[in-house]
């Protein structure tokens, strides 16, 4: 039987689930995935997390005693540096201690160091380790790091594309599958389902009847989780806008924003929303912005503060930010992005 491998659906779910999904099964395990949050999975992660936590934290806590008796290791990696400028905050270095003192009765932890600041190789040299206590030896993992890059490339290509996390999950899968068939069929395949995801990606984006664009910003842990969001970006297409988000815009066109910003922040995520929000302001995308802050989060105390002068700076572009915990209501967000898009329809001189 294959070794199942347990993965929380919370906090860099959505940024890497497809490339760890294609790795692991590429050693010939099983992936096991945490269902999408609901009032259980909180109420689980609240019952174990330490109280000052904040709600993306308490939620992985609550993803984690989820998958507890269904899977054979869990896979809680020590996120330490996705590029040279930036660290994540405390809360994703220490994430494996606190797991294990947290939540009872899990199996081992498969938890590498991730950090492109160790060295070239490092990362590499993490997979190829977590792959041996797997059992797989060097050539082998090798060949599944190297696929899950692909992999990982591919999906970042579709939200660049303006897919959604959980519709370019499926299409990833897609893809790999047809990877692993014959290379003839692995080119065309590719081209097809590239192809479909612009299409739907139209779909997905394009302006509904109020012409109102607006950039929805934030981690991305916060804004595709639409439990923790109480539902934002349906209710937003409900309301007709149309929404961006720092995902789609492509990872090279946010680092050429980064000599914008008059000090890098020390965290990861929160340099991505500052840089695509420049971008959304180069390119005059949208009318207004939404950022999702969660209560409790150091970095977003100074997030926060400086996307709201520099929406004031940049031709006062309106600016809401709504901060989220597990008390957030979803009447509550519903009443202010039904006054923010109000106040955006009037601005531009339309009516409801
Ligand atoms: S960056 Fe903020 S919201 Fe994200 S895990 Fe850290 S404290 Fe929580």
């Amino acid at each position: 039987m294959a070794i199942r491998i347990g993965i929380p659906r919370a906090l860099a779910y959505y940024s890497f689930f497809p490339q760890w999904k294609t790795f692991f099964e590429e050693l010939g395990a099983e992936v096991v995935l945490s269902p999408p949050t609901n009032k259980h999975i909180v109420n689980e992660g609240i019952r174990d997390t330490v109280t000052d936590a904040c709600i993306p934290i308490k939620v992985y806590h609550g993803h984690v005693a989820s998958l507890a008796d269904k899977a054979d290791y869990l896979f809680v990696p020590r996120i330490a540096g996705l590029d040279a400028d930036a660290t994540l905050c405390p809360k994703f270095l220490g994430l494996p201690e606190m797991i294990r003192a947290s939540v009872k009765g899990i199996p081992p932890l498969l938890s590498p160091r991730l950090d492109v600041r160790d060295g070239r190789f490092a990362p590499v040299k993490a997979w190829i380790k977590t792959a041996s206590l797997l059992g797989a030896g060097y050539r082998q993992a090798l060949s599944a790091y190297r696929k899950s890059v692909k992999a990982g490339q591919y999906y970042e290509g579709l939200l660049a594309s303006r897919i959604l996390p959980e519709e370019a999950m499926p299409l990833v899968d897609k893809w790999t599958a047809s990877l692993r068939s014959e290379e003839k069929a692995r080119r065309s395949d590719a081209r097809r389902s590239t192809a479909s995801a612009r299409a739907s990606s139209a779909q997905t984006l394009e302006p509904h009847n109020s012409g109102i664009r607006l950039a929805v910003v934030g981690y991305p842990y916060m804004i595709y989780d639409d439990f923790i969001n109480c539902g934002l970006l349906n209710a937003l297409k409900r309301l007709g806008a149309a929404i961006v988000t720092p995902e789609m815009i492509p990872a090279r066109e946010r680092q050429a924003q980064a000599k914008k910003q008059p000090k890098y922040l020390f965290w990861y995520y929160s340099n991505q929303v500052m840089r695509a929000v420049y971008y959304f302001f180069q390119e005059n995308m949208v009318d207004g912005v939404i950022h999702l802050t969660a209560f409790a989060c150091g970095p977003d105390a100074m997030v926060d503060k400086l996307l709201e002068l520099d929406c004031h700076k940049h031709g006062r572009i309106p600016y809401l930010s709504l901060c989220l915990d597990e008390h957030t209501g979803r009447a509550g967000i519903i009443t202010r992005l039904e006054a923010f898009t109000d106040m955006l329809v009037r601005k531009r001189g339309g009516k409801r």
